[in-house]
């Protein structure tokens, strides 16, 4: 989508050949409005596939996923990256390696915000090796629900992400697709 990559090409900084920084409009500030075109632009892709739930993990998937649940009238829900005394209980928990920080972490959901049957859209700011998302997929699982759909806001295409997702059946939809990085130089995938 064009609104984002000329977003990324302007403000965007390639910290190295792997890692993107987008703070100035989704990874510290966040521009709201671009977020409602991310979340429009969602739901224009996925309406129709019935989807119930909107999930994302905690924290910069929230605000595009909440724009994009707000578009489709559903419920969001985010994932949670540490758990607290306040997410004990009934939860369903997967091991996730972070790309960013390179260490794992556990992701959680309280079960009353997973139950059963439902149509789930999987929201996330970045994809990269694909962890978040198949951690994301096997928890929808366990829970007797089913991923509908999974929504990328800058997906780093030259990771194997994309290819892990597409081998497990998901329907993967981008909003901007980055070919290749360098300090200086960020080139996209030809829409
Ligand atoms: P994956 O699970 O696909 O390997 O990585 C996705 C997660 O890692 C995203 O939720 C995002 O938080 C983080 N991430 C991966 N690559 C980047 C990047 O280049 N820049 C930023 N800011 N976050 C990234």
């Amino acid at each position: 989508m064009k609104f984002m990559t000329e977003r990324i090409a302007r403000e965007g900084r390639a910290l190295n050949e792997d890692v993107l920084l987008v703070d100035s409009f989704l990874n510290h500030q966040v521009d709201m409005e671009l977020m409602r075109q991310c979340g429009d632009a969602f739901a224009e892709h996925f309406r129709g596939k019935g989807i119930t739930r909107v999930l994302t993990v905690e924290s910069s998937g929230i605000a595009p996923a909440g724009m994009a649940a707000l578009a489709l009238g559903v419920p969001l829900v985010f994932l949670k990256k540490k758990t607290s005394r306040i997410t004990a209980g009934d939860v369903y928990q997967t091991p996730v390696q972070s790309f960013t920080k390179g260490t794992r972490y556990e992701l959680t959901v309280a079960s009353r915000y997973l139950p059963a049957g439902e149509k789930v859209l999987f929201i996330d700011d970045f994809l990269a090796m694909g962890e978040a998302a198949l951690g994301v997929a096997r928890l929808v699982k366990e829970a007797g629900s089913a991923i509908a759909g999974i929504g990328i806001v800058i997906e780093k295409s030259f990771q194997p992400g994309r290819k892990k997702l597409e081998a497990a059946g998901f329907d993967v939809f981008s909003l901007a697709r980055v070919k290749a990085m360098r300090e200086g130089a960020i080139e996209f995938v030809e829409e």
